[in-house]
């Protein structure tokens, strides 16, 4: 492991608690709430979670755990027009492969309908709330601005029996998708604009995932989220700063039920360089053909992570290593690049492919002769062992490890030039073998020093290159997927150009090579197995794979550059 990292780890683990687990120290000292924590993670099942979806769980359950308390998964499945069982089911796989339980308290908002439709009749029999025929452009228009105050509705004067009748029929089913809303009766010209008259129901006749054709009314997001919290007993209700603003609602509303009351906290979302967070925008690449789908490993989503070769450890270390803060920033993608790193170099066994073959043939080495020669699997785990690679007359060697013409500073096989194979011989390039009509270099012939075996020098000559190589008859084909950034610009989001941020989709985030070998030793690997290619970075088998042909997708290449960058702002 680097200075650098070590450096990081320390600082980190004995950095001061963020402000959230202060205020939560803080409840426990004080007996508030009786010294429970029970947190929650309420996604909308309208798409896959991505990496600041772990962000919020990590958060949200570690600060449970540390304090003996719970964590509720809680579906907010209010709007029946986005939502799909395929996101829910996604979304319970990928939690639970982050490592989180949360045992038998599996919830949704949709559970709570009737209680919330009970509860919101209360709000009306107390002139807190009524139906209002206005349409959704003319409520726009009534809001009024940051700068303008809105102005109340005409039905806001209705009376209570003739609000309940009316809110009792939207229910029943008498009135078409968008006549009516039901609305809180707040204040119009309040300064924040989510308590001028905030809608609480609207009415839709869809099926629901879960609820079928039982509703034809739905509750808003505010009005369904903080009555779920109090129904579950929630203590600490952690959102996102985008959130802060509707807190004064969230507190109003269980302020006029006169029922438990959880505490909203929010936290900065996390953003990230190159790549988009957002579902909707997810959800249009996904839908465009950019990726391959939702678990694309180009994209910051869990699924795609995970395909990408990720592990659960590494992500919570990246939510870690980042912490959180009240105000809104981005992180360094090569951040989360240098966490998968640190954890693949300590459990990744090493092993040989070479992704682009140029054949080797040993002029000097028997036919028909095969060498088991012993290699090691891991020189950051001694536990890890030796296995044996089959060393023969011919192997394959990485295209760009030779140069007929070799520049200044290539120190790799050029003609008359001797390098060593890892773990095997030095050899000697004697000959360069073309294709007569293309001229491309089609093979080369080399001589080896049976005294180098291993890879020692016999008589303490030096060579300036250690190649990683295949034995060409034992090796197998696989098919290799390389990724690079999926955006171009640093930010995508920057459209202040006028342009899209599909148009700065990267072209080539994904190289396919086809032609690959790897060592024998892989033949039989399952998905998700994950290891080093010597010199070429950390891979891992792809589902797709199939028996015979193995296909690998690079989790991230070997250099570490977030280690540099930190070590450059240290300086
Ligand atoms: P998106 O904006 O990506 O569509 P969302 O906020 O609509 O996300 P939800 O399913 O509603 O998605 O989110 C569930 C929880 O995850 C919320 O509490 C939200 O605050 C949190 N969350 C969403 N995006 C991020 C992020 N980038 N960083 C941290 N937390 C996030
Ligand atoms: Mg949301």
């Amino acid at each position: 492991m680097s200075k650098t990292s070590e450096d990081t780890n320390n600082s980190n683990s004995q950095s001061a608690p963020d402000f959230i687990r202060e205020i939560v120290a803080e409840d426990i000292r004080t007996n508030k709430h009786g010294g429970a924590i029970v947190t929650r993670f309420p996604p909308e099942p309208n798409g896959y979670l991505h990496i600041g979806h772990a962000k919020a769980i990590v958060l949200s359950f570690e600060i449970a755990k540390e304090n003996g308390g719970i964590t509720h998964l809680r579906f907010d499945d209010t709007n029946p027009i986005k939502e799909d069982v395929e996101y829910t089911e996604s979304i319970i796989e990928d939690i639970r492969w982050l490592g989180y339980d949360w045992e038998d308290r599996l919830h949704f908002a949709s559970d709570y309908f009737e209680q919330l439709f009970e509860w919101a009749k209360e709000l009306i029999k107390k002139g807190k709330a009524f139906v209002c025929d206005l349409s959704g452009d003319e409520i726009r228009e009534y809001r009024g601005t940051l700068k303008k105050p809105g102005k109340n509705s005409p039905f806001r004067d209705r009376t209570v029996e003739e609000n309940l009748d009316l809110f009792n029929r939207m229910q029943a089913g008498e009135f078409e998708d968008g006549t009516r809303v039901l609305r809180a009766k707040i204040d119009m010209s309040a300064a924040n604009l989510n308590m001028r008259d905030p809608v609480m129901y609207r009415i839709l006749h869809e099926t629901h995932h879960r609820t079928g054709d039982k509703w034809c009314i739905y509750p808003m997001y505010d009005w369904a989220h903080g009555q779920s919290d109090s129904i579950e007993g929630i203590t600490h209700s952690i959102c996102t700063l985008e959130f802060e603003d509707h807190r004064p609602l969230y507190d109003w509303f269980l302020e006029q039920l006169e029922v438990y009351h959880p505490q909203q906290i929010e936290f900065a979302r996390l953003n990230m360089t190159y790549t988009v967070m957002s579902k909707r925008k997810l959800m249009l690449l996904v839908e465009n053909g950019y990726v391959s789908g939702w678990d694309d490993p180009r994209l910051p989503t869990i699924s795609g992570l995970r395909r990408r070769g990720y592990s659960p450890e590494s992500i919570r270390k990246f939510c870690e290593l980042i912490r959180i803060a009240k105000r809104n920033s981005t992180v360094e993608i090569s951040m989360l690049e240098y966490c998968i790193r640190e954890d693949l170099n300590k459990h990744a066994p090493r092993v040989m492919a070479v992704l682009n073959p140029l054949k080797v043939v040993i002029t000097n080495y028997p036919e028909n002769q095969v060498e088991e020669l012993e290699c090691i699997n891991n020189p950051e785990d001694p536990e890890a062992g030796t296995r044996n690679v089959p060393f023969s007359r011919e192997l394959y060697i990485e295209q760009e490890d030779f140069r007929e013409d070799p520049p200044k500073k290539f120190f790799r096989l050029a003609p008359g030039r001797e390098v060593r194979l890892r773990y095997a011989y030095f050899i000697k390039c004697v000959e360069v073998v073309k294709d007569d009509i293309t001229q491309e270099v089609t093979e080369i012939h080399c001589t080896y020093d049976p005294a180098s075996r291993g890879g020692s020098s016999p008589d303490g000559r030096k060579v300036k290159a250690t190649l990683h190589w295949v034995s060409a008859e034992h090796s197998i084909p696989a098919e290799v997927h390389l990724y690079d950034k999926l955006f171009l610009k640093e930010n995508p989001l920057d459209e202040t150009d006028g342009a899209s941020f599909l148009d700065s989709v990267n072209p080539d985030s994904l190289k396919t090579l086809t032609e690959s070998r790897v060592e024998p030793s892989l033949a039989d690997k399952q998905p998700g197995w994950k290891c080093q290619f010597e010199r070429q970075g950390y891979f891992c088998v792809d589902p797709d794979s199939e028996q015979g042909k193995l296909v690998f997708n690079r989790t991230v290449t070997l250099r570490d550059t977030w280690a540099k960058i930190q070590a450059a702002g240290k300086k």
